[in-house]
C-alpha cells in the first residue's frame, strides 16, 4: 500500500487525509499543534455549509474523527525537515525520519501579530484576526479595524453594515489598498478613519473595552468593543523554500487540482496562493489534493 503525508491538520489537511484514506492510501496527517487547524480559534462558524452555527472546536473534532475513522493516522508532531528521496519524500519529525511516496502540504498561514499589550490576552475575547468570521459577533457595536491594505479597508466597509461605528486606523497617511475601496470607505458614514496613527495598548477587564491609540498630537484612549487586525498573514512554508514552489509572498504555486511543479507533492488551503481563504475552500483544496495524489500514487504503482 502507498503511503502519503499530509503536513498540517487543519480543515485543508484533514480533509485531504479523509479523502487518501478512503481511496485506500495510507495516510498519515502531521499536526504539530490542535488538529483542527485555526478553526480552534473561531468560537462560532457561521458560514460553513450544513451549519446555522457551530463551534470552531466542535468542527475541528467532527472532521478529525471522520479522517480517522475512515483509517487516516493523526501523528500529533510538527514535521521538520523535508527531503526528497528518489520519487518519494523522508519526513523529519520528533519520532525521527519516515519516508512517504507522496506528501500533501497543508500548513496554513500565521496572521501577522501587531505585538503590543494586551493583544494575546483578548485574542478571542474582542480582538479577531477574521472580520469576515466574526463580524457578525459585532452588531451595533463600536469597533477598530487596524491595517491599510485591501484587507484592512475591505473589513472596515465589511463592518460598517454591521457595526454602529467603525474606526480604520493605517499608521501612514495614505492606504496600501486598491483606490476604489479607499474611496468607497471614504464616503461611508459610520466609518472613521485614523491616519499616521497607531495603535499601542488594548486595554479591558474580561473583554476589550479601550484601545490607546497613537499619533502626531501623542496617545488617546478610545473605547470600543472590538479590534480588528489586518496587517497581513504569512504562509507557514519554510520547510518547502528548497523546492522552489513558493511565489514572492511565500505562498504555494498549485493549481486548482493542488499540484505542484514538484512531482508527489501536493497544496491545500491557505498556504496556497489564491484569495478566498476560508473553511469551505480549505476543504475543497484538501479534496482536490488528495484526489491529485490518489491519481499520482495510483500511475505509481503501474
Ligand atoms: C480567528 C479566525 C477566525 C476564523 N473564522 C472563520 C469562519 O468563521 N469561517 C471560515 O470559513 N473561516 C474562518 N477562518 C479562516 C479559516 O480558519 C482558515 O481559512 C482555515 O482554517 C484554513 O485551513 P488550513 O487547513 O489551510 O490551515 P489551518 O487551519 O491554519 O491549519 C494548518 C495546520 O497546520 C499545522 N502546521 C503548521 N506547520 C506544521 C508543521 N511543520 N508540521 C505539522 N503541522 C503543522 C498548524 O498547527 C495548523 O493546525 C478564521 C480564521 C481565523 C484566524
Amino acid at each position: 500500500m502507498k503511503k502519503a503525508a499530509v503536513i498540517g491538520g487543519g480543515p485543508a489537511g484533514l480533509t485531504a487525509a479523509l479523502y487518501l484514506a478512503r481511496a485506500g492510501i495510507e495516510a498519515f496527517v502531521f499536526e504539530g499543534n490542535f488538529a483542527g487547524g485555526k478553526m480552534n480559534d473561531t468560537p462560532e462558524i457561521e458560514n460553513y455549509p450544513g451549519f446555522l452555527s457551530v463551534s470552531g472546536f466542535e468542527l475541528s473534532e467532527s472532521i478529525s474523527r471522520q479522517a480517522q475513522s475512515a483509517g487516516a493516522v493523526l501523528v500529533s508532531e510538527a514535521v521538520t525537515d523535508i527531503k526528497k528521496e528518489g520519487k518519494g519524500f523522508i519526513l523529519t519529525s520528533h519520532s525521527g525520519e519516515n519516508l512517504f511516496d507522496a506528501v500533501v502540504y497543508a500548513a496554513g498561514t500565521e496572521k501577522r501579530r501587531l505585538g503590543i499589550a494586551g493583544e494575546e490576552k483578548f485574542f478571542g475575547r474582542g480582538i479577531s484576526y477574521c472580520a469576515l468570521c466574526d463580524g457578525g459577533f459585532y452588531k451595533g457595536k463600536t469597533v477598530f479595524v487596524i491595517g491599510g491594505g485591501n484587507t484592512a479597508v475591505s473589513d472596515a466597509i465589511y463592518l460598517s453594515r454591521l457595526c454602529k461605528q467603525v474606526f480604520l486606523v493605517h499608521r501612514r497617511d495614505e492606504f496600501r489598498a486598491e483606490k476604489h475601496l479607499t474611496s468607497l470607505a471614504r464616503k461611508i458614514e459610520n466609518i472613521t478613519l485614523l491616519l499616521s496613527a497607531v495603535p499601542t495598548e488594548i486595554k479591558g477587564d474580561k473583554r476589550v473595552s479601550a484601545i490607546v491609540i497613537k499619533d502626531k498630537n501623542g496617545e488617546r484612549e478610545y473605547a470600543t468593543d472590538g479590534v480588528f487586525t489586518a496587517i497581513g498573514a504569512d504562509p507557514v512554508t519554510a520547510l518547502l523554500k528548497p523546492f522552489g514552489v513558493t511565489d514572492g509572498s511565500g505562498y504555494i504555486i498549485a493549481d486548482r487540482e493542488g499540484v505542484t511543479s514538484v512531482e508527489g507533492l501536493f497544496a491545500a488551503g491557505d498556504a496556497v496562493a489564491k484569495k478566498c481563504r476560508q473553511i469551505a475552500t480549505a476543504v475543497g483544496d484538501g479534496a482536490a489534493a488528495a484526489t491529485s495524489a490518489t491519481e499520482y500514487l495510483e500511475r505509481l504503482e503501474e
